[in-house]
């Protein structure tokens, strides 16, 4: 049965319905590319009309190009359509150590990829991100560069354009992307690791069903990014989804926040390293990485360090079941690289907790370019409608004679 999505109702002028379908047509021809304009039409229920005025508006504002030409049994070749892979758009995903500038096209393939050091002040590490965006573009002179996207470990406040939240970066209440687009000339979107990887998960991912998604991005701390009833959650100054900083022992260890026992001073990557270190009685330096490869090694320590926080992941989840009953939870981050020794232990602890029928599917993302891949979905989103994000070709038919209907 096809479900019709009636929350993003509104009132319909003629230039919102054309903005609806060019979003249409967009995305199928991104999903489905390459594609003729008699499939676009027959697939979306638009009219081959309508269809043709929209790709011919796209092809000339250089988003989508003629692809291949196609082969019939008789009559005609159709001329297939594709995404322009000429368009690119420059990313960054800022952690507290280090931070990953990459380029990439339309369809979230990269071009390049490198890691430089965050620096520890805002206004220094935009001017590094400039520096690093302004190389890459020189080196990129074929590409159509269409916006920046930034992930970061904070909260970001749409409606004041300031990352109002970044406890583990010790950034506080500040304006990031002013500098950077007047440096560039170029729009730049920034949202949170974890929303950014919800979008990553909409976009690039396989959850056509899925209206009630969660991912727990697990890092130095942990943040989540919640997808209800198929939209984005932001909430008051946008920052829905902090459940990393809910203190679940008051008496616990200080938290970046301020607070005491938070959930992330007790399942995030510097928890599993401080168990390490609380178990062998010496403070060793190691990262996270180490301490993933010396369990692989067989020291036991590391694995009963990885366990705890495997344990204390699972625990912390069952918040988020009670509260938001997802229908999948989607765990971003290092330890999901064992994920076939540790995921089974947070999802006995998730399924523990289970309060009426079967507990969600706990999985870990697919590859280890979810918050990259996410800030192109930033960038894009803008483009292809942020209505679009959130149906794909199963329910663009119904949205695209609704909005022909209002024409
Ligand atoms: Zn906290």
């Amino acid at each position: 049965m096809r479900r019709i999505d009636f929350t993003n109702t509104q009132v319909a002028s003629s230039e919102t319905a054309r903005d609806i379908n060019r979003g249409v047509v967009l995305n199928l021809i991104r999903r489905r590319q390459p594609i003729s304009r008699a499939d676009l039409a027959r697939v979306s229920g638009l009219q081959r009309s309508t269809v043709s005025v929209i790709t011919e508006q796209l092809i000339e504002e250089q988003w989508v190009i003629n692809g291949p030409t196609g082969r019939l049994p008789r009559g005609r070749r159709p001329t297939f359509l594709r995404l322009n892979e000429r368009r690119a758009i420059l990313v960054a995903d800022l952690r507290p150590e280090h931070t990953t500038v990459a380029v990439a096209d339309v369809n979230g393939r990269f071009f390049s990829q490198e890691a430089v050091a965050t620096p520890a002040h805002p206004r220094t590490a935009a001017n590094a991100l400039i520096a690093r965006f302004k190389h890459l573009m020189k080196a990129h002179p074929d590409l159509l560069f269409e916006g920046i996207g930034i992930s970061l470990p904070g909260r970001f406040n749409h409606a004041t354009r300031r990352v109002a939240f970044a406890p583990n970066l010790k950034w506080r209440d500040f304006d990031f992307h002013a500098a950077i687009e007047s440096a560039t000339g170029m729009r730049v979107e920034l949202e949170n690791a974890a929303n950014a990887c919800v979008l990553a998960e909409v976009w690039f991912g396989n959850v056509d069903r899925v209206r009630d998604l969660v991912v727990v991005t697990v890092s130095e701390g942990i943040g989540t990014g919640l997808y209800v009833n198929g939209h984005l959650a932001g909430g008051l100054h946008g920052m829905a989804g902090e459940f990393g900083h809910v203190p679940l022992d008051l008496e616990g260890p200080a938290c970046a926040c301020g607070s005491r026992g938070c959930w992330e001073v007790f399942a995030s990557n510097r928890a599993a390293l401080r168990y390490y270190n609380e178990l062998r009685s010496e403070a060793d330096s190691l990262s996270f990485q180490d301490l993933l490869r010396r369990a692989e090694a067989g020291d036991g320590a590391a694995v009963r360090a990885l366990d705890k926080m495997a344990h204390a992941l699972g625990r912390g989840m069952r918040m988020i079941v009670a509260g938001l009953a997802p229908e999948e939870i989607v765990v971003v981050g290092e330890l999901t690289r064992q994920w076939q020794r540790f995921g089974p232990v947070i999802q006995a602890e998730v399924a523990a907790g289970a309060l009426v029928g079967d507990p969600p599917r706990v999985r870990a993302a697919e590859g280890s370019m979810a918050r990259l891949r996410g800030t192109v979905a930033l960038v894009l989103q803008k483009h292809f409608g942020p209505g679009a994000l959130v149906f794909p070709e199963r329910k663009a038919g119904g949205l695209a004679k609704r909005a022909v209907a209002a024409n």
